[in-house]
């Protein structure tokens, strides 16, 4: 009788040492349908400086949270890379997809030189439809990290060339960096994909207008047609004509339809860039557009609620933000309505310069620690099938497995 009550503890410990944060796997580990979305240098502070901010247009000190902070499902990523404590978004980016760490700067290649294989090939071989989507240019670092394996992140023209073998549906991006290779002596990119059986679309017209019988799409900012998409539309403000993240994330979601499994990566690229610059509006208004394509994912979710798993995560922390500095607890708060007054009266664009900006931070009281990426983990937000994985700390390599149900 002993031993038949020290086997049933045993065995509910066990059950609840796998189940986590107390979810159950069921039998097949794969959701049908997967979103993962990557706030590129979105660290667990730059996400409570967002939630911050929301209550204090509300007229609170805290309180506040976004679709995917309210998911059920959190834990937290470790991002060293395979040669540095403070990864780039290229290594992270493949450590993410390949569950393998790799150098700064190599994207889908091992330090040994060994090629790794991105989730979104395991899944196309399962029969899943594919879409990479980020508001960064499509052959950027982490979007190329879901198809690409190339020494260099920086051989954009390449990576643009990889597109036609990964057969995946549905690209979106801003355009893309090094639109012509070898300083324009080489084919443009829209010709060259376009001769590789990929429609290049440049904006809602050409969207619209695309071939009936288009299976596979590149779907770019309309301003970037025929030129290297360079400009960096940071400050997180809808622009006429120019997709927002949501925006590029519904049309890909219409494109590839659920009648098939899908797996949707969906970048929210532009916050790194606002974080490199500290510019702590822009990078709110960034994650909460950034928050607004989750939200849309959610919706699809409550539809699907046993068939989908959703992934919120960042490839790393970019400016090592922090919600207060040099103010003493006692007497003292965020001065958020400086800020915001400034930012508001600049038409909330991303006009203010380097000196102007840093001034505003200081009087809000909101430290940022660097200009680069830093070796802070970050958080992993999971909802729906499987997303009890993701429960506790982890490493970058783990997520994929845990995606994948294995
Ligand atoms: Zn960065």
């Amino acid at each position: 009788m002993k031993s038949l009550i020290r086997t049933i503890a045993a065995v509910t410990l066990a059950g609840v040492l796998l189940s986590g944060c107390g979810g159950n796997r069921s039998e097949d580990p794969k959701a049908k349908y997967i979103f993962l979305f990557i706030g590129d240098g979105m660290g667990v502070s730059q996400v409570s400086l967002t939630e911050s901010y929301m209550a204090y247009k509300k007229g609170n000190l805290g309180g506040e949270r976004l679709t995917f902070s309210s998911f059920p499902y959190f834990g937290m990523a470790s991002t060293y890379s395979a040669n540095r404590v403070i990864t780039c978004s290229s290594a992270a980016g493949t450590a993410i997809s390949c569950g393998a760490k790799a150098n700064n700067e190599s994207l889908g290649i091992s330090p040994d030189g060994e090629k790794l294989k991105s989730i979104t090939y395991h899944l196309k071989e399962d029969g899943y439809r594919i879409g990479i989507i980020s508001n960064a240019p499509v052959n950027h670092a982490t979007p190329a990290a879901f198809y690409a394996n190339s020494a260099s992140r920086y051989d954009y023209y390449e990576l643009t060339r990889t597109i036609p073998s990964t057969g995946f549906e549905f690209f979106a991006g801003s355009g893309f960096s090094a639109y012509y290779g070898n300083e324009g002596k080489d084919e443009d990119s829209e010709s060259y994909l376009e001769r590789n059986g990929y429609q290049v679309c440049f904006g809602e017209e050409e969207y619209l207008n695309r071939p009936a019988d288009c299976r596979n799409l590149v779907l770019c900012q309309k301003h970037h047609k025929g030129q290297n998409a360079k400009d960096y539309l940071i400050d997180g403000m809808k622009k006429e004509g120019v997709y927002s993240l949501p925006e590029l994330l519904e049309r890909g979601m219409e494109f590839i339809g659920d009648s098939e499994p899908f797996f949707i990566m969906c970048e929210g690229g532009t916050i790194d860039w606002a974080a490199h610059e500290n510019k702590t509006m822009p990078l709110i208004n960034l994650i909460r557009e950034f928050d607004a394509a989750v939200a849309m994912a959610y919706e699809f979710y409550l539809s699907h609620p046993d068939e989908t798993l959703i992934v919120v995560t960042a490839d790393h922390d970019t400016g090592g933000v922090s919600l207060g500095q040099g103010i003493e607890w006692l007497d003292d708060r965020l001065e958020w309505h400086k800020i915001d007054s400034a930012w508001t009266a600049a038409g909330g664009a991303n006009t203010l310069g380097y000196e102007e900006n840093k001034a505003l931070n200081d009087a809000a009281f909101i430290g940022w620690t660097t200009k680069q990426h830093t070796g802070n983990d970050v958080p992993v937000y999971a909802i729906g099938k499987g997303a009890e994985r993701f429960c506790g700390k982890m490493d970058n390599t783990e997520i994929k497995g845990k995606i994948l149900g294995e």
